[in-house]
């Protein structure tokens, strides 16, 4: 339940309301928007019984939220939240740009992904370095040793580093390194690295499962706002579908799902979805159009040398080009890059 609050409402109203969620062992969301201040009531609200809060000062009604998830959930947020990573914010005019390699390689691919990625106008680089493969015996990554190349690649250039965990046991060296976690695909559903990555209070990417709903995806949010870590960014990667021409099928709908559904910003992976490179950009130029508020996009000095993903990562030069039409795209959506 949300409880939305009149214009006119004043602070020890909201305080009132508060003191008394709490004598009724219930938490508090407070969200303060454009139009008025709601309070998310967290907790089971049958322990409420009969009390009704419409009848209290400065309230303007009460709205049960029928979805699994609240704090994810559009009504408890209408504006949409903005998600801050340092003094960089995503869910605003401005798109994100994160981009990097598959996976980390060497210093001095690294180095060179870093450099063409922030002429590109990327603000993240991206790399993994801790990867969940399909196969136990291709290329795990580099580990904590990537990692600190990936932060040294970054601070050379002023990027930030985005890189995944797929263990809760990785979050405490991710998080000396990198300024955002990703969970991927496959762990979209693992509950309890969820709750792990919400307890470190470090910003989450949370990629969609190759295999989930939108639902289940929202509640998965859910999991990592639960334990008090707002800063959660939806990634829609592609889903598995019956087609075979491309690596995954791009849901673009998603988007104006999620914007309807959620307050979460929701950026497009096209690299993973499309698995080819030649098919990035017109799937980037889709998912910015449809409302997407950025793209993280695989880079690679030398994609063909690649020790993962080689057919669908771009040369630092197509990335440059892509970029550009993505530009030239925002100013039409009302965005900017
Ligand atoms: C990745 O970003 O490198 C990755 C493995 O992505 P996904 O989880 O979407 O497959
Ligand atoms: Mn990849």
């Amino acid at each position: 339940m949300i409880i939305v609050m009149k214009k006119d409402s004043t602070q020890q109203d909201v305080e009132k309301i508060v003191e008394v969620l709490k004598e009724h062992s219930l938490g508090a969301n407070l969200s303060t928007g454009s139009q008025a201040t709601i309070i998310g009531v967290l907790g089971d609200k049958t322990k409420l019984g009969d009390f009704d809060f419409e009848l209290m000062e400065g309230v303007e009604k009460c709205v049960p939220i029928m979805h699994s998830y609240k704090l994810a959930s559009h009504e408890m947020c209408p504006d949409g939240r903005v998600v801050e990573v340092g003094e960089l914010e995503i869910g605003k005019k401005k798109l994100v740009i994160m981009a990097g390699p598959c996976a980390v390689e060497n210093e001095e691919q690294i180095m060179h992904a870093a450099l063409g990625v922030k002429a590109g106008g990327a603000q993240f680089l991206r790399g993994g370095a801790y990867k969940p493969r399909t196969s136990p015996y291709s290329f795990q990554g580099m580990e904590e040793e990537g990692l600190k190349l990936m932060r040294k690649a970054a601070d050379a250039t002023g990027l930030k580093v985005i890189s995944e965990v797929v263990a809760h046991d990785q979050i405490d060296t991710a998080g000396k390194y990198c300024d955002m976690l990703q969970i991927g695909a496959r762990n979209m559903q693992n509950f309890r690295l969820l709750r792990e990555v919400g307890r470190s209070k470090i910003p989450v990417l949370l990629k969609r499962g190759i295999s989930s709903t939108i639902e289940e995806w929202l509640d998965a949010a859910e999991y990592i706002m639960s334990e008090g870590n707002y800063n959660v960014v939806l990634c829609e990667r592609g889903i598995r579908t019956f087609e075979t021409a491309t690596r995954n099928t791009l849901d673009v709908s998603a988007v104006p799902v999620v914007k309807e559904r959620s307050c979460l910003p929701i950026i497009i992976d096209p690299s993973h979805a499309a698995g080819k490179a030649r098919y990035v950009a017109a799937l980037s130029l889709a998912g910015i159009a449809a409302g997407a508020d950025g793209l993280i996009i695989e880079v690679h000095p030398n994609p063909k040398a690649a020790m993962s993903d080689a057919a669908q990562q771009l040369t630092p030069e197509s990335f440059g080009q892509l970029t550009k039409k993505v530009g030239e795209l925002a100013r039409v959506v009302g965005r900017e890059i």
